[in-house]
């Protein structure tokens, strides 16, 4: 089957192309099915901290490789298994197996970085996962593992979360466990709502990241995002990084952590272990 690498750059949404890849009726059996067979893998993209070069975290992204239509794109899927109702089965089902490798790299004695899981604002209501995030990251302080779990919730079901299920963020935020605000910029809600919102990184959208180039103003947008969360004790991640231009212009700007093509792609877990056994040799 065609790889991730080739197929993800020409991947645009699209009804008609969603309806040829994922029938919405056969849906649900078959994201069972795939999760039995083992047909979802979840990949690791690092995320480098800007000031030293080195890894900081990876973000977990999951892949579906189903036996006849071959490489799935997120982008396709993810928006139709919520629809249905069904993602956080999904979402816990990748939060198990990060967990599952983060334990097996402390196992080991191997060098991991903390890895955030995206959450959508349905993961929030599903009570048996809420709750085993909770004891999962309580046994996880006690062995000083803590931090090695974060969560990305994009703006749009962040507003949601915050709205009807701020005991569940209060839960977390007691327990240090990092909230990175996704796709930042992306969506109608933006600036306003950082007032009102409790969270430790923010993650550019890559939109913005795109547009730099041609647009001088693009660069403004960015730096002073950069400049308004530092000032508010946030921390930033530029997502969709590919040139040498856009992370030189990020490190000028302060932006803290890059993540994108330009350092890594998102790696299966194989790659991901060889990728962090380097990094641990830097120094
Ligand atoms: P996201 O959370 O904003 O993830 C970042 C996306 O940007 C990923 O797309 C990643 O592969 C892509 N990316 C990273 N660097 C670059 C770059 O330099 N250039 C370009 N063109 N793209 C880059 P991906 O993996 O296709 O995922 C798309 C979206 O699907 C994610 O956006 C996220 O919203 C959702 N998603 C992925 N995995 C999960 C999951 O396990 N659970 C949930 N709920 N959503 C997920
Ligand atoms: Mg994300
Ligand atoms: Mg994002
Ligand atoms: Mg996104």
């Amino acid at each position: 089957y065609i790889t991730d690498e080739y197929v993800q750059p020409y991947m645009i949404y699209d009804d008609s192309m969603q309806a040829a890849y994922v029938d919405k009726a056969k849906l649900t059996g078959e994201l069972q099915e795939g999760i039995a067979q083992e047909q979802f893998k979840v990949y690791y993209q690092p995320v480098i901290d800007a000031k030293t070069g080195k890894i900081a975290s990876a973000e977990a992204l999951i892949r579906w490789i189903h036996p006849e239509k071959g490489f799935i794109s997120p982008g396709l899927f993810i928006p139709a298994i919520e629809e249905d109702g069904h993602i956080s089965e999904l979402d816990f089902y990748v939060l198990k197996k990060v967990w599952q490798f983060i334990n097996e790299r402390y196992e080991k004695n191997k060098f991991v970085v903390p890895v955030s899981v995206n959450l959508s604002w349905m993961d929030f209501y599903d009570e048996v996962m809420m709750e085993t995030i909770i004891k999962e990251i309580d046994q996880f302080k006690e062995v000083g593992r803590e931090y090695m779990t974060r969560f990305e919730i994009t703006e749009t079901s962040y507003a949601a979360i915050r709205e009807n299920r701020s005991d569940i963020l209060e839960s977390f935020r007691i327990r240090n466990t990092k909230i990175l605000l996704d796709d930042f910029g992306s969506g109608f809600s933006s600036f306003g709502m950082l007032q009102d919102y409790d969270f430790d990184i923010l993650k550019i959208d890559m939109s913005f990241i795109r547009k730099m180039e041609e647009n001088p103003k693009t660069k403004s947008i960015v730096r002073n995002i950069i400049g308004m969360a530092h000032e508010m004790d946030i921390e930033t991640v530029a997502e969709g990084v590919e040139t040498e231009e856009q992370v030189r212009f990020l490190k000028q700007s302060g932006c803290d952590y890059i993540q994108g093509y330009y350092y890594s792609r998102p790696l299966p877990e194989d790659e991901f272990i060889e990728f962090l056994e380097k990094e641990s040799l830097k120094n």
